[in-house]
């Protein structure tokens, strides 16, 4: 018989091959390919004959490995992002094969040590209505709407208790691989050993055996970040998307530039199954499809046990004089450490400074492959003082005399997370030697830095927790998704690093971060305050945070997004060539350009150059198109034929970022 077979890896949808065995379907198989055997999957039959002049398939390895559903979510995947089903099979079965399933040992079991706590009213009716989904056994998606602090994971894991209970499995998509333990805690305290997670930080071996396990129907309960979306699970019944606004669900690196979220709307529809997208502040185009009835809407509006929403106080930092640390957040700072109560700080910048600058000359220390300026670190246990470019990750020594003018020391500029910590730890110092009356408080800081090694985000959140330390500073880390009812103060250093970005989305997730970030204080028994500090206190996404208001910024939001037609009321696709030969990326795009734009409903902007121009030695040019939502885009893969050695394409369909 002639067959259609995907191998993973390759840039294309399938190859055909002859086989002798009774093929079907999703069955795996071993073929040759260029002298070498790979793996691949039987995606199609395309006739009982044998065919001369063709491969044969060398063998068959095992019947049915992806099912049916799965196999048109990898075919849509590939379809929808412009991409090929070999590289969609990348994501999504493990890079080596196992010929035989060892079953893992598990850790014996634990007893159940939370006492379950009694819904609220409002967390029982969204419960019955997603129960009642549930019943149906059709494909349906809930927005679940809540505001911080509203108790959406005791909603996921009602409605999980009930998906185990019949014998289903859930699936739980989290935004960070640092999250996945701390909703595994919650999940683990109510489920015990039938709750999992997987995630790209544990190794090949024991992703690749956890991989089957789950296939096999090993446990009932898995967490993952956005790869876990691919993982086969039997009997799935539903997905949930915790944090559905995160840009983290997005694939920011490689074909196919998937967004996790829309991919687990789109499984849920092939499975039939049940979807719960939850989120404080969702995607604008996500309320938008509840609004229009493609979701359907379930809202929080009140914290539990009638807490208040934390109180939010802005302080213009034009006011202050360049201070890092306004005095109003200073004083506050330590009335919390005084009150032996917790603080979170936010600043979305890690280093010491963003830039070392020249008094003299105005020379700034760059990146020599982006040109961008590097941010100074300071030395750490292990490593020296270096110079870091965030984009390229290239490193270089501390310099300290202007090596262009020689005239004098080169000054720091702005401030990350080091340059913070350093300052808190001052307070900290202070007052322990004034007041005498603080145990040991301690500063955490978290950012890529220190989440970078293995269990270290886990092991800060475990000190936090059991309030050893007082104040945990970080970058985004510290915004998503964390319950610790101690904390009474937000500190947010600087609001606008997000804002200032050249893209339509800068309002929206200025106004979700902050709003989450906001969001962490006062969720336990006291009341809880926010000081934020910013340039532009007048700006809308600044003041509806403030408000935490999310409707009121939907509405003003889509106002400018309908009077620019961007998302939600078109699509964009976004085209970005890169190379070394900056000739030969402008020519390329110019190429396309000129191609694109004799195409019908196709609105194509550019070829202009990216807000980073140069990366790694490669300059980068992209061109935006927006389409009519209702476009078939579909037709634009054959642009996949248009990479060359000098220019590579990279297609993102609903980019996130455009710049
Ligand atoms: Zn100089
Ligand atoms: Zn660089």
């Amino acid at each position: 018989m002639k067959v259609d077979i995907a191998i993973p890896r390759t840039k294309f949808d399938f190859f055909t091959y002859n086989a002798q065995d009774n093929l079907q379907v999703g069955d795996l198989v071993l073929v040759p390919l260029r002298n070498k055997l790979k793996y691949g999957i039987v995606i199609k039959i395309n006739s009982q004959r044998y065919i001369n002049g063709i491969k044969d398939v060398k063998e068959l390895i095992e019947e049915k490995f992806i099912s049916k559903n799965l196999l048109k979510l990898y075919k849509w995947i590939a379809d929808y992002y412009l991409s090929t089903l070999g590289e969609v099979l990348r994501l999504t079965v493990p890079s080596k094969i196992l010929k035989k399933y060892e079953p893992i040992e598990k850790p014996a079991a634990l007893p159940s040590l939370v006492k379950t706590s009694v819904p609220t009213y409002p967390q029982s009716n969204v419960i019955k209505r997603i129960l009642g989904a549930l019943k149906t056994n059709y494909f349906k998606t809930f927005l679940l709407y809540g505001i911080t602090g509203s108790g959406k994971t005791e909603v996921y894991l009602r409605c999980v208790d009930e998906v185990v209970k019949k014998g289903g499995r859930a699936l739980i998509l989290v935004p960070e691989i640092s999250m996945t333990h701390l909703i595994y805690k919650r999940f683990h305290e109510r489920f015990g050993n039938d709750v999992v997670t997987i995630h790209s930080s544990l190794s090949d071996k024991e992703r690749k055996r956890l991989w089957y396990a789950i296939k096999q129907g090993e446990y009932r309960i898995i967490i993952g970040p956005r790869s876990a979306i691919f993982v086969p699970i039997k009997d799935l019944k539903i997905i949930i998307v915790d944090e559905e606004h995160d840009h983290s669900y997005k694939e920011h690196d490689r074909m196919p530039r998937y967004n996790a979220r829309d991919v687990a709307v789109m499984r849920g529809k092939f499975e039939n199954i049940v979807v719960v997208l939850g989120s404080a502040t969702p995607q604008i185009e996500s309320f938008r499809n509840a609004g229009i009835g493609k979701y359907q809407l379930l809202t929080l509006k009140e914290r539990i046990d009638n807490r208040s929403l934390p109180e939010v106080e802005i302080i213009d930092l034009k006011k202050e004089n360049r201070k890092f640390i306004s005095p109003d957040l200073e004083l506050k700072i330590e009335e919390t450490l005084k009150k032996n109560e917790q603080i979170i700080l936010f600043l979305n910048r890690r280093g010491f400074a963003p830039n070392l600058i020249c008094p003299f000359c105005g020379f700034v220390a760059k990146c020599p492959y982006c040109n961008l300026p590097m941010v100074y670190h300071k030395p750490g246990k292990k490593e020296s003082a270096s110079l870091s470019c965030h984009i390229c990750s290239y490193k270089s020594k501390k310099i300290s005399i202007c090596p262009n003018c020689a005239r004098g020391t080169l000054l720091y500029r702005g401030a990350g997370t080091q340059r913070i910590e350093e300052m808190v730890n001052k307070i900290v110092k202070r007052l322990a030697l004034n007041h005498g009356q603080i145990d040991e408080p301690i500063v955490l800081r978290l950012d890529r830095d220190i989440a970078r090694k293995r269990g270290q985000a886990e092991k800060i959140f475990n000190i936090f927790e059991q309030g050893r330390a007082k104040v945990l500073l970080g970058t985004q880390l510290v915004t998503k998704g964390l319950d610790f009812p101690e904390v009474t103060l937000v500190g947010i250093v600087n609001a606008d690093v997000i804002l200032n970005f050249p893209d339509f989305r800068s309002s929206e997730r200025t106004f979700q971060i902050l709003t989450q970030v906001a969001g962490r204080s006062g969720r336990g028994k006291k009341p809880g305050k926010v000081l934020m500090q910013t340039y532009h206190p007048e700006q809308y996404s600044i003041l509806f945070s403030q408000l935490q208001n999310y409707p009121k910024f939907y509405s003003q939001e889509m106002k400018f997004r309908k009077e620019l037609n961007f998302p939600p009321f078109s699509k964009l696709i976004l085209l970005r060539f890169k190379g070394e030969d900056e000739k030969a990326v402008w020519n390329q795009a110019e190429k396309i350009f000129a191609i694109l734009s004799r195409m019908q409903n196709i609105k194509a902007f550019g070829p202009n150059n990216s807000f980073y121009y140069k990366i790694r030695k490669k300059y980068r040019v992209f061109i935006l198109l927006k389409t009519p939502k209702t476009f078939r885009h579909g037709k634009l893969r054959f642009l996949n034929s248009y990479k060359t050695k000098n220019c590579t394409l990279d297609i993102d369909v609903d980019p996130l970022e455009v710049f």
